[in-house]
């Protein structure tokens, strides 16, 4: 008879912690850690923050100018790194948000960038201030880096972003030199590849950011089906793009299954390179165990973990959780484990969870063999 393996809980870092630690926590890993002070208003129906229960967050108050005063400091006495964009949005330890509903968002982005030496990078579905956006990216050219989630601007937006800004007032934004690129998805028949043909007429610099949304827990069903459908539609929206040869730079996502099997060689020569023996057991996803059954077979043995902590239809071996591998366990004494699955924001040796690889250990009685690098 089978134990049920205990489940595997990070522990908690932010309880009975003042706040400024999350701020803290937030900086130190290159964040501008800037709240709402409540959950997100947009409410899009594809967040993918709707369920983000499986890692441990907090909730600080709304950003006062006090607040404010203190980020600027901490980061200013961080060392700049050239290379490096400082990110509003995008926290690992308070929820996803779009931080220019922030009444003082745009006069703090400019403070940071008139009192810094420091650049930035913003994800946003467009509530920035025209036409100060355009005035700051050209006052302080190469330090801002906008990505605009457009998502959908055709038939489909309504449904998807009922609270988001207008069609008419993103191409405000995008008409000028704010934008650096632009994210957008295939739903069905002319969605993708419309918006496409749509922000190259006002804006030919950004690059066109495209592909299709995958299903985690937490989006509705109806939500889900409808990002289903637009994989069904890539193939057609791309061509149609390339039809069309815009003059922006481009990039299309495809699904897991396909992004593997594009990067199989890659795949392969880095499985070759870790000079496994045949008894081995090595822990992947769906997408990649495909590609290694397919060319490397009887290799070594491939454990199939399935993305079950985000759930729905994602596969991606990065995001894998050491529950998800506890959960797939078969008996196995030794696994060999991708290190990418154990550098998550949360930390070195932890996964997107928090949970840190020798609580895995222990708790399952398992050893692990920290394979390096990553291919999908
Ligand atoms: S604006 Fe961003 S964080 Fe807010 S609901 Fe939409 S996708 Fe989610």
């Amino acid at each position: 008879m089978s134990t049920a393996l205990p489940l595997l809980t990070p522990k908690p870092v932010l309880a009975g912690k003042d706040y400024k630690e999350v701020l803290r926590r937030e900086m130190d890993a290159g964040k501008i850690p800037l709240s709402l002070g409540k959950n997100c208003p947009v409410q899009c129906a594809f967040c993918y923050e709707l369920d983000h229960s499986y890692r441990e967050t907090a909730d600080p108050p709304k950003t006062t100018d006090e607040d404010w005063k203190y980020i600027l400091d901490y980061i200013s006495r961080k060392p700049t790194d050239p290379l490096q964009f400082w990110c509003l949005g995008g926290n690992e330890y308070m929820e996803w948000t779009d931080l220019f509903l922030h009444p003082k968002a745009m006069e703090w982005v400019e403070d940071f960038l008139k009192y810094t030496d420091k650049s930035i990078q913003f994800f946003t579905v467009g509530f920035v201030h025209v036409p100060k956006i355009h005035q700051l990216v050209a006052q302080y050219p190469g330090r801002i880096n906008f990505e605009l989630s457009a998502i959908t601007m055709g038939r489909y937006r309504e449904r998807l972003m009922p609270h988001a800004p207008s069609v008419k007032h993103l191409m405000k934004v995008l008409d000028g030199p704010a934008v650096s690129s632009a994210n957008f998805y295939a739903f069905d028949e002319h969605t993708m590849a419309d918006d496409a043909v749509a922000i190259s007429q006002v804006n030919q610099r950004c690059v066109l950011w495209m592909g299709c949304l995958t299903p985690v827990k937490g989006i509705k069903p109806d939500t889900a089906a409808l990002m289903r459908q637009g994989r069904a539609h890539l193939a057609g929206e791309t061509q149609r793009i390339y039809d069309a040869a815009l003059p922006n730079l481009q990039t299309i996502h495809t699904e897991a299954p396909i992004t593997a099997f594009l990067n199989r060689h890659r795949v392969i020569s880095l499985f070759d390179s870790l000079e496994l023996e045949k008894k081995d057991t090595v822990v992947v996803a769906r997408s990649v165990h495909k590609i290694l059954t397919m060319y490397r077979k009887n290799r070594a043995k491939y454990l199939m973990v399935p993305n079950a902590t985000l759930g729905g239809d994602s596969d991606c071996t990065v995001l894998l959780t050491f529950n998800d591998i506890a959960d797939a366990l078969t008996g196995q004494k030794v696994v060999h484990v991708p290190k990418c699955i154990m550098q998550s924001g949360r930390g070195q040796y932890m996964d997107i969870a928090g949970v840190t690889l020798e609580d895995f250990m222990r708790k399952t009685g398992v050893r692990v063999r920290v394979l390096g690098g990553t291919a999908c």
